[in-house]
């Protein structure tokens, strides 16, 4: 039996079983739509146990790989587009046709009909514009057709893809181009098999309007820079350099009856009204306990079409929060992984909707209940020297460690703000700066041997690492355990875990690639700036040994004042931070986003190569558009629900209790209207509330745009918490059966 057989039971045993329902149910309390979610929950029928595939079967078998076009595609052809591939050069245009035949033929292999070049505008979705492979001859008759030109370029109708002003609707030309570096690939949906080909989307002025040009753009800069310092420290062979990336995902997964329930979670993707359910996750008895059977399901499926598709997922596991998930893949080459995890969102919401759940990737769909973040982890290095922030034994002689890190510490001392401004939506403002996830400001973690290590260069005495030695478990059946030299910080933003930078405060629902960008670019700057002041020193006849501690202690002089490895959380370190460290606490994206239109931030990307100024404003432009609308239109939700919900059942509610009361009073019992003077008053302070909200959505002029951010973070959303603070304090007083929305109790503990 197929999923959708198993989501949807016949429509007379759905009837049988309603019917066994409502007898039931005149023994329960609990209202009626609520209750029928609750039955059609627990009485669904299980899918039948998979057969797992063998891996060998299922890996990328629907990309075309580079064996595949090894196998098609002609030698001298096949050498050029490798080479493209993997040094990054020039695509040699005139070989296009014969990819595109070899390409279509194996597309229609695995059954597709159509084509799709697939861009990643400055929204944080994934679109596709679809194209069939027919072509009418002259006769009538049909051939299938996909030529050099058709796979190289498209001419998507872009104009209502925000743009930030870079191309008005009158001039809505947008070009995609192909992406030789991602490979292409058949996405197979209940609507038939697609080719996929991965594209940038430009103007037609060459300005790019999407995130995966300037991630191109930055990772090639990174790699000039990085190529020219390592062959200061002499290596004679140095190939590209890349960065890496592998990001964990964390999700929530709701069952679809109770989600299609909630206007707030289907419009917003979070829960507007709701009080935490008496059980929450201080019991910790949800992070990393038994997988519930059927979301482990789920996540087989989810795994299956990533494998298929290439994308190497590696571990799965409960988060902290009940009903909460993480997926996390084996990294890859940043530009890859970027649009990897596009396709990862992408089939963890279609695949939950296959299995009768809603997959929220919204950063705090719950109130009260920790958040989702994004967690990406990052790196360079390259095929001649490895991954260049591996420390090995010995970090504190590893000179190309220590300044590939050096260059980081410098880069977010330099430019913290922009990583902060990169992460900053309406929705991760939920996260950020609150007690659960990595605080506003931003510092690095480095663990203790080598933030030891780095005081000992700022010293200018640099000795030795401190060594972990093994950890003696007192159990002699056990194998020795080697210490970590470094420790754990889950409170950082931005910490080193071992081989690489993790940062944390990237959103769920996020794009990766502008994370990416920011990290590659102030990279870039730093190694740079390192390359610089090193050949300076060279130049004075200085020893590389000499000069390297030199370069490293005028690092961490300047900027070893980023460098925390104690409680992120804390309120004495918000305020070391601030007032001790000049580090700049960022609340809100109202607060964060401007940093894009600072001198110093135009320059960086000016010089980097990475985004030209007009780039960059269309980019403030499109971040605080998209701002502004997700507040207000959540703003207009609250009003909706608090009227048309939650203050019709708080009426019914006050009725029915003032009916009891004057009953009880004919008969001379007497009765408390104290509950009912509760829930009057409560009721009221809730539509007073909704009419200051209603009264200042009014407001439509503002002086600037910064003005409209700074309205929404400091007016709507306050107003907006209030209503909900009075509506949830309904919830708990209001008898259950007449609750319409489902409770946070059964949304996060039936699955
Ligand atoms: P944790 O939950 O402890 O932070 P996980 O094992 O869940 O760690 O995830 C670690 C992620 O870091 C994985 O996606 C892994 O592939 C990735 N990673 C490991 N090495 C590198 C590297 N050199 N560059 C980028 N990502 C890396
Ligand atoms: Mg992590």
């Amino acid at each position: 039996m197929g999923i959708a057989a198993a989501v949807s039971p016949s429509t007379a045993t759905q009837n049988a079983r309603f019917k066994q329902h409502f007898q039931r149910k005149n023994n329960h309390s609990g209202n009626e739509l609520r209750f029928q979610a609750i039955c059609q929950i627990t009485d669904r029928e299980k899918l039948p146990p998979k057969t797992p595939s063998r891996l060998e079967e299922l890996w990328a078998a629907d990309v075309f790989t580079l064996n595949k076009m090894q196998t098609c595609l002609p030698k001298d052809v096949f050498k050029s587009v490798k080479k493209t591939i993997h040094t990054g050069g020039k695509l040699d245009v005139s070989i296009a046709g014969t990819v595109a035949a070899a390409m279509k033929d194996w597309a229609i292999s695995k059954g597709a009909l159509y084509y799709a070049h697939v861009f990643y505008p400055m929204t944080n979705i994934t679109a596709e514009k679809h194209d069939g492979f027919i072509s009418v001859q002259s006769d009538g008759s049909v051939l299938t057709e996909f030529t050099g030109k058709v796979l190289v370029q498209g001419e998507p109708d872009g104009s209502s893809f925000p743009n930030g002003g870079i191309r008005s609707t009158f001039e809505a030309r947008g070009y995609t181009a192909w992406d030789v570096t991602s490979p292409a690939y058949v996405m197979e949906t209940d609507n038939g098999v697609t080719l996929c080909i991965p594209t940038v989307f430009i103007s037609w002025t060459g300005e790019a309007l999407d995130k995966k040009t300037p991630l191109l753009r930055s990772n090639a800069a990174m790699s000039k820079a990085a190529t020219r310092l390592l062959k200061l420290l002499g290596h004679s062979e140095v190939a590209p350099v890349n960065s890496s990336c592998g990001a964990e995902q964390e999700y929530f997964l709701v069952d679809a009856h109770f989600a299609h329930s909630r206007p707030d979670l289907m419009l917003t993707g979070r829960t507007l009204f709701g009080r935490p359910a008496a059980k929450g996750q201080q019991f910790d008895d949800h992070y990393f306990g038994a997988i519930p059977e059927r979301v482990q399901v789920f996540m087989q499926d989810v795994e299956e079409k990533m494998y298929r598709l290439g994308i190497p997922a590696k571990t799965r596991h409960n988060e902290v929060a009940p009903g909460q998930f993480e997926l996390a893949p084996f990294f890859e080459a940043a530009n890859v992984a970027s649009d990897h995890q596009q396709m990862t969102m992408t089939i963890l919401r279609s695949m939950a909707k296959k299995h009768g759940f809603v997959c929220l990737l919204h950063e705090k769909p719950f109130a009260g209940i920790n958040g989702s973040g994004k967690h990406v982890n990052w790196s360079v290095g390259n095929a001649t020297q490895g991954n260049l922030l591996d420390p090995g034994d010995t970090p504190h002689s590893n000179l190309q460690f220590l300044l590939f890190c050096g260059a980081v510490i410098r880069g977010v001392h330099k430019y913290g703000s922009l990583l902060r401004a990169v992460v900053a939506t309406a929705s991760n403002d939920h996260r950020l700066g609150a007690n659960e996830a990595p605080p506003a400001i931003i510092s690095v973690y480095l663990g203790t041997q080598l933030e030891d290590v780095f005081e000992q260069i700022k010293k200018g005495d640099v000795q030795s690492s401190a060594h972990a030695g093994v950890m003696d478990l007192g159990v002699l059946t056990l194998p020795e355990f080697p210490k970590d030299p470094g420790d754990r910080n889950r409170t950082s933003p931005f910490a080193f875990t071992g081989n690489r930078f993790e940062f944390r405060a990237v959103g769920s629902n996020q794009s990766v690639s502008g994370p990416l960008v920011a990290m590659n670019t102030i990279l870039t700057d730093s190694l740079t700036w390192i390359a610089d002041a090193l050949e300076a020193e060279l130049a004075k006849g200085t020893s590389l040994d000499a000069a390297t501690y030199f370069v490293l202690k005028e690092v961490m002089n300047d900027h070893s004042a980023v460098v925390f490895g104690g409680n992120g959380y804390s309120e004495a370190w918000h305020k070391m931070a601030v007032e001790e460290r000049g580090l700049l606490n960022l609340p809100t994206t109202a607060d964060a986003l401007p940093i894009l239109k600072e001198k110093s931030i135009e320059e960086l990307f000016a010089k980097t190569g990475v985004l030209s100024a007009t780039e960059l404003e269309s980019r403030f432009e499109v971040y605080a558009e998209q701002y502004i609308q997700v507040i207000e239109m959540e703003a207009k939700l609250v009003i909706t629900m608090a009227k048309t919900a939650i203050y019709p059942v708080a009426a019914r509610y006050l009725s029915e209790l003032a009916c009891t009361i004057a009953h009880l009073k004919e008969i001379g019992v007497s009765f408390e209207a104290e509950v009912v003077e509760h829930v009057a008053s409560t009721t009221k302070l809730m539509m007073d509330s909704v009419s200051k909200l209603s009264d200042a959505m009014s407001k439509h002029e503002f002086a600037t745009v910064e003005e409209h951010m700074q309205y929404c973070a400091k007016t709507l959303r306050p107003l907006m918490d209030q209503v909900r603070e009075y509506a949830d304090t309904l919830e708990d007083d209001v008898a259950d059966d007449l609750w319409p929305l489902p409770k946070y109790q059964e949304m996060l503990f039936i699955k």
